[in-house]
């Protein structure tokens, strides 16, 4: 399958028209930003380590019955997926409190939270990805229906079930993420975009060292070196 037409440019991928309508290519760019795109940065081999970290995620998710848009990696920077329509609300699951959350509503930075949080983000840059409610998204018409909602909170669940254990077995707690859902040719809600580094927090269980995109957005250093050590664990059986 080859790239015809660049359909869009994000921050951290391009995506590409096929030869098949129903099938995209994401190329995983090397590009950084952080803080709504007010920090920007560049590490070379971030983009591939992203494919790669989020084909295995993909693979495994759909091993355990979670669809998702994932067909196959092409080569090291590009996935091959199925063309979706894009539903604009981000889904953030969190297990322990930090980021947006501790700073909003002054929960203490890595309290364990008392049961998974699942948060609605409106995905717009212009208006900085505002805090959601369900009215929101279904005044604003990101979805038609409820019972899309109450979808998109159980399987973002269900996700963070098969997640959690998987990188805990790997000595990393899976402190937050973001996943995105689009509905594919026949309507069906499915999972999108990436899982990797750059929209997870991962915690190094013994030491409680970052392995993820806040060590660019904290100025720490060490990024690839950080996802390297993420897919290594992932690798290993
Ligand atoms: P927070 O709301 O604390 O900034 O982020 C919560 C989690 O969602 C983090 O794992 C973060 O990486 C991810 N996240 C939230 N918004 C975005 C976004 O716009 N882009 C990316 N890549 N990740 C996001």
């Amino acid at each position: 399958m080859n790239k015809t037409e660049l359909l869009y440019e994000g921050k951290a991928k391009k995506i590409w028209k096929t030869e098949d309508e129903n099938l995209l290519i994401s190329e995983f760019k090397d590009d950084l930003t952080a803080f709504n795109g007010q920090k920007k940065s560049s590490e070379a081999g971030k983009g591939a380590l992203n494919n790669k970290i989020s084909t295995e995620l993909f693979k495994l998710l759909n091993s355990k019955g979670i669809p998702t848009h994932f067909v196959e990696m092409l080569d090291d920077n590009h996935m091959l997926h199925k063309a979706c329509e894009v539903i604009k609300i981000e889904v953030i699951v969190r297990n322990i409190a930090t980021g947006s959350l501790s700073k909003n509503l002054g929960i203490e930075d890595g309290k364990v939270l008392p049961f998974t949080l699942v948060e609605f983000d409106y995905k717009n840059d212009d208006l900085g990805d505002p805090k959601l409610n369900d009215q929101h998204a279904l005044i604003l018409g990101l979805v038609e229906f409820q019972d899309e909602l109450d979808k998109l909170r159980r399987v973002a669940r269900q996700i963070n079930d098969i997640l959690k254990p998987y990188f805990f077995e790997k000595g990393l707690k899976l402190v937050d993420f973001k996943l995105e859902f689009g509905k594919d040719k026949d309507g069906n809600i499915i999972l999108i975009d990436e899982i990797s580094p750059d929209n997870c927090r991962f915690w190094d269980v013994e030491s409680g060292e970052s392995l993820d995109k806040d060590r660019f957005r904290q100025g720490k250093g060490g990024l690839k070196v950080a996802y390297e050590n993420v897919l290594e664990r992932i690798l290993k059986n």
